[in-house]
């Protein structure tokens, strides 16, 4: 059930705000849509109280890669399906609009959703559009330089970054060079770059070397499906990082996990943190193919990262002011404080055992689940949706 509240409290929770350095039992009282006071017991003061004991209040969660246009192709889900029916505040589409598509993305998608929806723009005038199995940087006309500008300058309230698919199938012919054009078009929009490695979708396809992908990237820029298995992955034949990854990592490129269908192995995951590389963004990758497993939603893929050894301040972090920082909108989400609008998301933290499922059906043992509770914009309280979560 959603509710609009002009004024409430959450009363008795344990507020946990990494970017605040706020972890403890506090109330937070909401007027208007604004966080008004936080405190450790506060009078309603005419407020509606919503009592959140035993719960976990954190700053609104944010989901950074995900596919969001609702009824495109296989992949696009309701943005709202993994936003507020997730206990989730944001939401960040991973290129489903090249330039063409922007307008029509934004008054389609973001403009109707009840979750923040901001994306990337692809590479790809095609974008989404083909499909995952498709070449759609392997003709030099598929990247149209100056309608990417225009687009991108007259939607930069709603676009983070620029999506380049990195794979053998999408760069087919062209090879490194669609990584060259989007160097040059990050650094004229001062944008970050978001690329995909793995070639998780064309089998047959020469795979590209993470390594010569690096080379292209700078600090800011993110890559995702960190912990993939397919081929161009971050681990050697020896299960080693390459090199590169090491240079990438401390030249301040982002790591992000992008769960999805088929980019969470444990094993790959086991390696790469035992040799102390760990994701600056946790996503879920989400979209209509796996919603019913094996993704679910963002709380359950931080319990995933529990379960690889995590702690929950971590992956809160990972979710919020993490999150925030990869988008370049710190100054604006990933923390509860007074005087801002309200983006909190309430959850529960179930202390059973469960089996946690990773895209190639690998199991690990997990003792602590996330569920989540409601997911708060402003005045409006919602309620997730039903889900199959385990
Ligand atoms: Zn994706």
């Amino acid at each position: 059930m959603n509710r609009q509240l002009a004024n409430f409290l959450l009363k008795g929770g344990r507020v946990l705000d990494p970017a605040s350095g706020r972890d403890g039992l506090f109330d937070v009282r909401v007027r208007n849509g604004t966080v008004d006071a936080i405190d450790g017991d506060l009078s309603p003061d005419g407020a509606t109280v919503i009592d959140v004991k035993g719960l976990i209040v954190t700053p609104g969660l944010i989901d950074v890669h995900l596919h969001l246009m609702k009824g495109l192709g296989a992949f696009g889900v309701d943005p709202d399906i993994f936003g507020v029916g997730s206990g989730v505040t944001t939401v960040v589409d991973a290129g489903s609009a090249g330039h063409s598509l922007l307008n029509v993305f934004r008054s389609y998608v973001t403009n109707n959703a009840k979750t923040r929806v901001l994306n990337y723009i692809n590479l790809s005038t095609l974008g989404g559009v083909a499909g995952p199995g498709f070449s759609i940087l392997a003709d030099s006309r598929l990247i149209d330089d100056e309608k990417i500008e225009k687009a991108v300058e007259a939607n930069r309230d709603m676009v983070v970054g620029i999506k380049v698919m990195a794979t053998g199938g999408a760069l087919g012919a062209e090879g490194l060079k669609p990584l060259a054009r989007a160097r040059k078009l990050g650094d004229v929009l001062r944008l970050p770059l978001l690329v995909h490695i793995g070639e998780s979708w064309n089998k047959d396809a020469a795979p590209v070397h993470v390594g010569d992908v690096l080379k292209y990237l700078r600090a800011g820029d993110i890559v995702t499906h960190m912990f993939t298995v397919h081929p161009g992955g971050l681990l050697d034949s020896n299960g080693k990082l390459w090199l590169q990854v090491r240079d990438a990592q401390e030249s301040g490129v982002l790591m992000d996990v992008g769960h999805g269908l088929h980019n969470l192995n444990f094993d790959v995951a086991r390696k790469v943190l035992d040799q102390g590389l760990f994701p600056d963004g946790v996503s879920t990758d989400g979209h209509r193919g796996n919603r019913a497993g094996p993704v679910y939603d963002l709380p359950t893929t931080m319990a995933k990262l529990m379960a690889l050894g995590f702690s929950l301040d971590r992956v809160v972090e990972m979710a919020t002011a993490n999150a925030a920082r990869l988008l370049g909108r710190y100054n604006e989400l990933g923390f509860v404080r007074a005087g801002y609008p309200a983006e909190i998301s309430v959850l529960r933290l179930e202390e059973r055992e469960w089996q946690a499922v990773d895209s190639q059906k690998g199991t690990i043992p997990a003792r602590q689940a996330i569920v989540p509770v409601y997911a708060i914009r402003g005045d409006r309280i919602y309620e997730p949706l039903p889900s199959e979560r385990p």
